[in-house]
């Protein structure tokens, strides 16, 4: 029985996460956290009886507390609570499946108690790689990726020596908007930038790959994954989302991980690994398929993608300057207060007014990250 707990149980990898559980009963759930939506959650402690649950509000654990009275169940609240689940003693894996930086502090939590992380939350990683990765190291603790390309990635290192990756290939979609030029997006409505053409995914993350900001917070994810310099990695895009992404290796061979565009893969795969388990779906119809194709990022017109190699290349705070101020332009985006081509110039400002600090502590990631809100708040008024 492998004992598992989710940070995000209510969003589209958290509810991805409990079906691969439904389906395997030596899958057990300890603990479940989510920010508000206080229906579903009830729902999932009604079905997995976890031993804990969190929500972000006090107002949503209140709501939670009353209506889970009947069931033996501790009902905990905001970061504490995050934080107890992290540290559960019982717990084996952590899978984060919060969005934004909120996931730094459990992850550092859980690393510190030897917990297997299955990571999602890329933010993390973005804005504290420099301290998660040789903390698991230090640990021992391992850190698999739940994102579909870093998982391909690591899929593609099975039994290979890292020290001899030529370069990682990350593809990426293009999103809806791939193709069009700069002044063809300036009036890009949130309904067309939520129809991703592959995957099905949260909001942010939809309107991240429209941006191609995503694959920017990916290849910053890689880096430190991966151990691999930033010359090392190049984006290419793919539209047919088959290849999940490759490594070429010093003798030319490249090794790369197919499969239909589906989450419950490689989630599935972060959660039994070493193992494979049987998982039901459509397979890839090579003959059908017919043909793949390949691009180069257009990267004067998704500018998002140009600002994360610049953020990633001045290191210590920038990265979290850059997803900052993408988190806050994007929900601005959501509620039409700004238009699409909006979000990398505000990117951009906001990393133009930064002082870099190198190395940033934790205090001073999140401090970054409210400075960030704050310089946001002060443009748009
Ligand atoms: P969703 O928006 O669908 O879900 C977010 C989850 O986090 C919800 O359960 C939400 O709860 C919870 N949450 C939000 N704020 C808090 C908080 N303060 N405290 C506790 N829980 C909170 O996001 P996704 O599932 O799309 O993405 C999650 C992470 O995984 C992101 O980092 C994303 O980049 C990454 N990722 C996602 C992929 C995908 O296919 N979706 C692919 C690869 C990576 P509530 O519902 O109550 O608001």
């Amino acid at each position: 029985m492998k004992r598992i707990a989710v940070l995000g149980s209510t969003g589209s990898i958290g509810t991805q996460t409990l079906e691969i559980v439904r389906k395997n009963p030596d899958l057990k759930i300890t603990a479940l956290a989510a920010g508000s939506n206080v229906d579903e959650m009830e729902k999932q402690i009604r079905e997995f009886s976890p031993r804990i649950a969190a929500m972000w509000s006090e107002k949503a654990c209140g709501d939670l507390r009353a209506r889970v009275a009947d069931i033996d169940v501790k009902i905990v609240c905001g970061m504490e609570g995050l934080l107890e689940i992290a540290v559960m003693e019982e717990m084996e894996v952590l899978v984060t499946a919060i969005v934004g930086m909120i996931g730094i502090r459990p992850t550092i939590a859980a690393i510190e108690s030897g917990k297997t992380i299955a990571l999602a939350n890329k933010e993390t990683l973005v804005t504290a790689g420099h301290i998660i990765m040789p903390l698991a190291e230090k640990r021992g603790v391992s850190i698999l990726p739940v994102d579909s390309e870093h998982s391909a990635i690591f899929q593609s290192m099975n039994g290979e020596n890292a020290k001899q990756i030529q370069k990682i290939l990350l593809t990426a979609s293009g999103g809806p908007f791939r193709g069009r030029t700069k002044e063809e997006l300036k009036n890009i409505k949130v309904e067309d930038a939520l129809k991703h053409p592959n995957w099905a995914m949260g909001k942010k993350i939809t309107v991240d790959s429209a941006t191609m900001v995503n694959k920017g917070l990916e290849v910053m994810e890689a880096k430190w994954l991966f151990g691999v310099g930033l010359d090392r990695i190049e984006v290419v895009v793919h539209p047919q989302s088959i290849i999940h992404s490759m490594v070429e290796y010093v003798d030319g061979a490249v090794m790369a991980q197919l499969g239909m565009p589906d989450m419950k893969l490689p989630i599935a795969y972060a959660l039994f690994y070493p193992d494979r388990r049987p998982m039901e779906g459509k397979r890839i119809d090579f003959f059908q398929l017919g043909t793949i194709t390949f691009e180069k990022p257009d990267l004067e017109t998704f500018t998002g993608l140009k600002l994360a190699f610049r953020a990633a290349k001045l290191g210590g705070s920038m990265p979290t300057v850059y997803n900052a101020a993408n988190e806050r332009a994007v929900s601005l985006f959501l509620e039409r207060k700004i238009g699409f081509m909006q979000i990398p110039e505000l990117i951009e400002a906001s990393m133009e007014g930064h002082k870099v600090i190198s190395n940033p502590t934790v205090d001073e990631i999140l401090q970054t990250e409210q400075e960030t809100y704050e310089f946001i708040k002060r443009v748009i008024n």
